[in-house]
């Protein structure tokens, strides 16, 4: 397939279901639109539950085959490397289709959509290294040992923000321990999930064994309350996620939950400042804020506080908007016009509850877009105000000021979310005293937003259950069988307890 060019006509686009590429059964159909220009590239099915009962029938069926099941996890190491190398020849069409769906820069999604096939490579590997345990028995003959099998019909339920990058965290661990996979990407941002598909089929996937159903909220609901999907994996916000985790709860199946953030990025004076400035606005800035990791409260040490800040503003306001497709943008569009709204309105709420707004806050026109949002840095900030307390998704941060270790702990743990944190410090001991106070899923020591296929991630507290990416992620599709064998089968008295 040609990769989409950002003008023309639209490019019709399947669910993929089966092996094929489907209409939705409603014959409904979504505009795809390139955030920067309005424009319509591309469009999708509108699927319903109907597609969903469709998909997640082609999944059982393939998970119950003879082809899936008389595959060794060796040959589906194969497999996942077969389809890496397919991702490579696709990784310039699949960056363009990032930045057309998300508006995020083309840098950014270039380099993810490059990335992917060393995703696949390190699952690939991985596939034939599960490995059951023998365990010790009280009884003389009495063996017990573990079969570590996969759950079956697995569902991926995704967010806009890194679409392919958040699928491949699931997609590549379950494939790997042996399910089969339907995924369902969010109505912004579909293309490139359906394209992942496709090429996967290329790539050797049997029929069923990755389906793809377009679609709203509604085919999330589906797919979660499903009797047949065994598993589930979702990246979202909390609300959606809690529903997520309720329906499966409700019906015993395993959830894995990556949800949104508050995450504090933490500066003690003894810092390299110019290092810490840096992080601080790649944490908040980079992606536009609209990333879970986001370091979007600063809690500074006060005697730096002031300092720190000034810097800090004129670093930001050096900060080039652009188009997503200019290699010298810094910033790009917000994805959506709900979302800009939604974050001018928490910007509007954290004036009205006292913090000072030091800079950005409006909202800016660049070329065709209005929905920019310059970096946004408000100042004497309480950790109960909304926009300290609340995930905003966009490029908005909130300071605070701390005197002591203890005073800065407290502040960054006194949220419901535990992504990410940060911690800025030249003082090796004093990282080492903090590091396993803080309550969250990551923590960098002077960097920030670092990620690799073999480190776990995932959240404390409300940011979510379970782990992606790193061996731990093909632990979250795999179910231990613990299994019995008496090797001098007697006669046992049914009741010697
Ligand atoms: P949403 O929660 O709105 O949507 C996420 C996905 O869930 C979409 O595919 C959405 O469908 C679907 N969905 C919505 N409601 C339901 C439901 N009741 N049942 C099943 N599925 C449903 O999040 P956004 O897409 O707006 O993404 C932003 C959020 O994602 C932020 O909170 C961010 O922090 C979080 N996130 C977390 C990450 C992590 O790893 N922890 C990484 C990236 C983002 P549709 O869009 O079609 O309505």
């Amino acid at each position: 397939m040609d990769v989409p060019e950002r003008d023309g006509s639209p490019t019709t686009y399947c669910m993929y279901i089966d092996g094929e590429s489907v209409p939705a059964s409603t014959s409904a159909v979504r505009e795809v639109r390139f955030p920067y220009t309005g424009e319509t590239w591309a469009t999708v099915p509108e699927g319903g539950p109907a597609d969903v009962e469709s998909a997640v029938a082609a999944a059982r069926r393939c998970f119950e085959s003879d082809e899936w099941q008389s595959m060794t996890a060796t040959d589906r190491g194969e497999l996942l490397h077969a389809f890496a190398d397919e991702l490579e020849t696709h990784a310039d069409e699949l960056g363009r289709i990032g930045t057309l769906s998300n508006g995020k820069l083309h840098r950014e999604m270039r380099s993810q959509a490059a990335s992917l096939p060393e995703w696949y490579r390190y699952y690939a590997g991985l596939a034939d290294k599960v490995e059951g345990r023998t365990l010790p028995v009280e009884e003389p003959g009495t063996f017990n040992f573990t079969l570590r099998e996969p759950y079956g019909v697995t569902g991926a339920i995704t967010s806009w923000n890194s679409p392919l990058m958040l699928l491949t965290y699931k997609l590549a661990p379950a494939i790997a321990a042996g399910n089969t996979v339907v995924a369902k990407p969010s109505e912004v941002t579909p293309v490139g999930t359906i394209r992942l598909a496709e090429i996967a089929s290329e790539a050797g996937f049997p029929p069923g064994a990755f389906n793809v159903v377009t679609g709203g909220g509604d085919v999330g609901s589906a797919l979660t309350s499903h009797a047949d999907v065994a598993k589930l994996a979702f990246t979202g916000g909390v609300e959606a996620g809690e529903a997520v985790g309720s329906a499966a709860g409700g019906r015993a199946a395993p959830v894995t939950l990556e949800l949104g953030g508050k995450s504090a990025n933490v500066v003690f004076a003894d810092a390299d400042l110019d290092a810490a400035v840096a992080g601080v606005v790649k944490g908040i800035f980079a992606a536009s804020g609209q990333s879970c990791i986001a370091g979007s409260r600063l809690l500074v040490q006060g005697e730096i506080h002031d300092e720190f800040v000034e810097r800090l503003v004129d670093r930001a306001e050096d900060i080039r908007l652009g188009d997503p497709f200019d290699e010298g943008a810094q910033m790009a569009p917000i994805v959506t016009e709900d979302q800009c709204r939604s974050i001018l309105a928490d910007v509007e709420r954290g004036i009205e509850e006292g913090a000072t707004l030091r800079t950005g806050g409006d909202r800016r026109t660049v070329g065709p877009c209005d929905r920019f949002v310059p970096p946004t840095i408000f100042t004497d900030v309480d950790n109960d105000m909304h926009v300290a307390s609340e995930e905003i998704f966009g490029p908005v941060l909130s300071t605070l000021s701390f005197e002591d270790e203890a005073e800065a702990v407290e502040i960054a743990n006194d949220s419901r979310f535990g992504l990410a944190a940060g911690v800025w410090t030249g003082d090796l001991q004093r990282a080492l005293r903090v590091v396993p106070e803080l309550e969250a899923g990551v923590v960098w020591v002077n960097t920030y937003r670092r990620s690799s296929y073999t480190t776990p991630f995932g959240g404390y507290k409300r940011s979510g259950v379970g782990r992606e990416k790193g061996q731990e992620a093909i632990d979250e599709y795999l179910q231990t069988k613990s299994v019995w064998m008496d090797s001098d089968p007697g006669v046992d008295d049914p009741f010697d307890f």
